[in-house]
């Protein structure tokens, strides 16, 4: 296995939090690896009649402070320590919203765009099998991650049925309304990732109404940010996913191009032809001058070949970990700050907190009731960071590392008897 920038950013980003905090070994002992680890090979008849096998993974970080919880992805470069970076970053995540879960994350090393859907659906639910014993509404609740949604939510449920209607629903989140779901999940993370942009925003003392956005990614992250954003008066200038990028100093047509989106049968930007927009590159957007620079696609985007380039005033971590360690440095040394991807995107898991929350106690909330949920817990993410990064003067990263890992410390004290 080659060098994983991710789980060295997140490893270097938690040990800096312990040493600031001045916890004693007890946390490193109990934290350095992650409580558990499982690899499967998945097999799954495919349509040409091959069997074929698949490395599916789930790493359950921590459970200090309750149930694991955490997405699950198919990608072709899911690997064993990717998947174990993301299931730290979960735990630190929910520890920042103050949500009572540990992380955990899962994955499945596939190309699902080269998969037909019955074919997905098999895998899924295989995949689901075999990590039965090991996830449950008290155990570890999944959701959706790259790739996958609401209809790889409700095939899980549908594999764990024997283990009772309303417990098999319980035990992930992202599910469709129809089947558990919660109102205001779907745009949880882009409501997320622009309330603390507007936040931070604000903080620094900045006003949204004159401010432009740069945000690469277009998918079930950074469209909603984009929408929201622009709702709020920022003009977003530039989108991009997979297929490129647009650009456009009077701002882009967000309602327009989610709309384009949603109805061509490749889901992306393709073909989006509208006047006054020009194309551009993903390396293009990452370095147009903007006052926010939201990455929303995957991680390991800003990197130290190209962070000198940036010149954003800040950016926002929609993604997961999209700024390697060393782009970090660059950036905090050139003064950009970085809101960290475990406070700015934090708004999903809170929601499929609320889901879970309303799926035990069989429960409805109103669209409206999610959101103002939602924004309270965003608010007081968003200040405690931004207080203990004044008070202590360092990062929001740090800042955000420091109050995450002293809440599961402090659990762990307790739990532990350190
Ligand atoms: N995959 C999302 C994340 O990285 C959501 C996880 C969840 O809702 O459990 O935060």
């Amino acid at each position: 296995m080659g060098r994983n920038l991710l789980l060295e950013g997140v490893n270097a980003a938690y040990s800096d939090a312990v040493d600031r905090l001045g916890l004693d070994d007890n946390i490193r002992v109990l934290l350095d690896n992650p409580e558990r680890e499982i690899m499967v090979t998945v097999p799954v008849a495919m349509d040409d009649g091959t069997l074929k096998t698949f490395r599916g993974y789930r790493v359950q970080h921590s459970s200090v402070r309750g149930p694991y919880k955490g997405g699950i992805r198919f990608d072709v470069n899911v690997d064993l320590e990717e998947v174990r970076a993301l299931a730290a970053l979960m735990t630190w995540k929910c520890a920042v919203a103050d949500i009572p879960y540990g992380g955990a994350k899962g994955g499945v090393a596939c190309d699902p765009t080269g998969m037909s859907k019955r074919e997905l659906e098999a895998l899924t639910k295989q995949y689901a099998r075999m990590m039965e014993p090991v996830i449950g509404p008290q155990i570890d609740i999944p959701a959706p991650d790259v790739n996958t949604n609401d209809q790889v939510m409700s095939w899980i449920v549908d594999a764990r049925l024997h283990t009772g209607a309303l417990w098999a629903r319980a035990s992930v989140t992202g599910k469709p309304i129809s089947l558990g779901g919660s109102l205001g999940r779907r745009e949880a993370t882009g409501r997320g990732v622009a309330s603390v942009a507007l936040q931070i925003l604000r903080k620094a003392g900045m006003d949204p109404a004159n401010c432009t956005a740069a945000v690469q990614g277009f998918g079930k992250v950074g469209s909603w940010t984009a929408q929201y954003l622009h709702e709020a008066g920022v003009k977003v200038v530039a989108i991009s996913d997979i297929s490129g990028g647009l650009f456009g100093k009077d701002g882009i047509d967000i309602s327009g191009a989610r709309e384009y989106v949603s109805r061509s049968p490749s889901g992306l930007l393709e073909g989006y032809d509208v006047s006054g927009l020009q194309r551009i590159t993903n390396e293009q957007l990452l370095a147009l001058d903007v006052d926010v620079l939201i990455p929303a696609a995957m991680e390991g985007q800003l990197t130290e070949a190209n962070a000198n380039g940036v010149r954003a005033r800040m950016v926002v971590e929609a993604a997961n970990g999209p700024t390697t360690f060393e782009a970090d440095r660059i950036l905090n040394e050139r003064g950009i700050p970085v809101v960290p991807d475990i406070l700015a995107n934090a708004g999903g898991v809170v929601v499929s907190y609320f889901e879970w929350m309303q799926n035990l106690h069989g429960a409805q909330w109103s669209f409206d009731d999610v959101m103002t949920k939602l924004e309270s817990k965003m608010t007081k993410a968003c200040n405690d960071v931004w207080t203990v990064s004044k008070e202590e003067g360092c990062s929001m990263r740090a800042a955000a590392y420091m109050l995450a890992v002293n809440r599961v410390a402090q659990a762990a004290a307790y739990r532990f008897s350190l």
